[in-house]
Parts: structure tokens; C-alpha cells; sequence
């Protein structure tokens, strides 16, 4: 019965997702688990000197994501007004896998010179790189955008980004937005807020929230929920002194209710994890993303765009 209810709240996904969607309720169960321990507040900070040759370390899996598809057909949703084809990329870590024999990692990891590739294709391929504001914008009519529009996000705040996507996103002056879970940022494999002001400063790298302790929210009460949200939107814009409009769902995990808290939060839209490439105006509080790794090859790469 339950089931029913949250389909009903999970209209927008494909059904072929939600049988994966249980599968994977487990796997989050586990992960938040994981995540915490890992990333838990009494882990010292380290500077940029130590973190590269910790890139290379070899490490046990932390978070356990199940193998994306790569090649199932994508979902456009029907009736759900305004809609443009604004492919939204989703990345995590920016680094090479330090266990090759680690195929989760893969999942989760684009190691630096695959994603300079994938840049430079969209570079040479006429693509443009926009924001969610301006997408948001595009879906109320009230800007046009260039023929080609993509939007590369970055989620989890990792400091990998800063170290490796950062300067090759500058080397193809592309725009990213990266999602902050402002709880952890100064510690472990995370930003500093240092950097995060810096890149924030060159105009190029936008910033949106992703809770404080990126926890699933559909299981947070609804008190717990919206404070998450509230709160790492007013931290982002303590810190940054912008508006900060976006946020994206730890895990993907989103249902009518938390739908309803990221609008009472003041957020004009919010990012899912479904897979899609068509954003549309009735849509806007769980957008559907295209998940990038280093499991995807060139070919397929171009194909999901
Ligand atoms: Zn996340």
C-alpha cells in the first residue's frame, strides 16, 4: 500500500526505475551508514600537498552505488509544460580510480583525462555551457538559450574539484555548479570554503546546496527535512553573498513531501538523479540528470547527450 502512495509521489520517474529504486534503498541504507562513518566531523583537515598523493592511494570502496545502465532508453516525460532538451551532467569525483579492480569507484569517479576529452568534445561540438538559473529562466520564456545548452554538475563538494576539474574547466572557459553539503565542507576529501570562494570569485564555478549532512530526506522527519535544506541554503549564502536557488537531493532520494519542503525552503528548482535530457517546467523540483563516470566511453558519452 505504501508502494502504491510512493509511486504515485515518484510520477515523474520511468517504472522501470523504481524496481531498481528498492534495490537500491538498501544500498543507501548502507552507504549513509559508510558516508558518516567516513566522512565523520573528527576527521582532520588536510592540505592540498597531502591530498594528491592520497588520490593515488589505494582505499576500500566508501560509498556503494549500484552499476548505472548505460544504455537503456531515456524517459521524456509527457504534459509537464515548458520542456527544453538541456542535458544536465552529473559527476562525482574527478580522479582516477587508485584500485582498477574496484569497479564501484568507477561508478562514482571520472579520472581527469577522460573528462578533459569529454570537454573538449563538447567544446569543439558547439555545446554551451549554462547555469540552473539561467535554464530556469529558458523554461519561464523569459530568456532564449544558445542552440546547444549543457549544464556539467559537480555533487558533493569533493576537493578533487577543485584540484582537477577546476583548471580544465577554466582551460575551456565551461561553467559548472557544484552541490554543497555545507555540514562537511572543511574536512576529509572535501572543499574548503577558501576554495570554494575562490573559484566562486572567477565566475565561472556557481555553487547550490546539497543539505548540511547529506542525509536521504525521505527519511528525515518533515522538521528535520526542512532544515536541512534552510540551512544550507542560508550557510552558501552567508558565505558566498549570492542567491542560492538550487539544490540537488542526497542520493536522489525525493518524494512529494520533500518536493513541497525545497519550495517552502525558498528553492526554485531542485536536481534528481533520474535519467534524462528534457527539462520541463512542471518538473523543475526533481530535474532528471545524465550520470557521468569512468565506466562511459566516448561513444556512448556523445550518445547520451
Ligand atoms: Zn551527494
Amino acid at each position: 500500500m505504501k508502494k502504491k502512495r510512493k509511486y504515485k509521489d515518484f510520477r515523474l520517474l520511468p517504472a522501470s526505475l523504481i524496481s531498481g529504486a528498492l534495490i537500491g534503498l538498501a544500498v543507501i541504507i548502507l552507504s549513509v551508514t559508510v558516508h558518516s562513518i567516513y566522512f565523520s566531523p573528527s576527521s582532520t583537515s588536510i592540505s592540498k600537498a597531502e591530498i594528491i598523493p592520497q588520490l593515488l592511494k589505494p582505499k576500500p570502496q566508501k560509498i556503494l552505488t549500484p552499476t548505472p545502465k548505460v544504455s537503456s532508453s531515456i524517459y521524456v516525460p509527457q504534459t509537464m509544460g515548458n520542456q527544453l532538451k538541456v542535458p544536465i551532467l552529473m559527476y562525482h569525483y574527478i580522479s582516477n580510480n587508485p584500485n582498477p579492480e574496484d569497479r564501484q569507484r568507477d561508478s562514482l569517479a571520472t579520472p581527469p583525462d577522460k573528462f578533459e576529452e569529454q570537454l573538449q568534445y563538447l567544446s569543439q561540438n558547439g555545446y554551451v555551457t549554462i547555469t540552473l538559473d539561467t535554464l530556469y529562466a529558458a523554461l519561464k520564456k523569459q530568456v532564449t538559450l544558445p542552440s546547444k545548452p549543457i549544464i556539467l554538475t559537480f555533487d558533493d563538494g569533493y576537493i578533487d574539484f577543485f584540484i582537477n576539474a577546476y583548471p580544465i574547466l577554466q582551460k575551456y572557459h565551461f561553467q559548472a555548479t557544484v552541490f554543497i553539503p555545507t555540514g562537511l565542507m572543511d574536512q576529509g576529501y572535501y572543499l574548503h570554503w577558501d576554495q570554494i570562494k575562490q573559484m566562486q570569485e572567477s565566475g565561472l564555478i556557481h555553487f547550490a546546496a546539497h543539505s548540511v549532512h547529506h542525509y536521504q530526506l525521505t527519511a528525515l522527519s518533515r522538521q528535520e527535512a526542512l532544515y536541512e535544506m534552510t540551512e544550507s541554503k542560508k550557510i552558501l549564502q552567508e558565505k558566498l553573498g549570492v542567491p542560492i536557488n538550487f539544490m540537488a537531493y542526497p542520493y536522489g532520494s525525493v518524494n512529494q513531501e520533500v518536493i513541497n519542503l525545497a519550495g517552502e525552503a525558498g528553492y526554485l528548482g531542485s536536481a534528481g538523479t533520474w535519467r534524462g535530457n528534457i527539462q520541463s517546467e512542471g518538473i523543475i523540483y526533481n530535474m532528471p540528470r545524465l550520470r557521468i563516470n569512468g565506466l562511459i566511453d566516448m561513444k556512448t558519452f556523445t550518445e547520451l547527450l
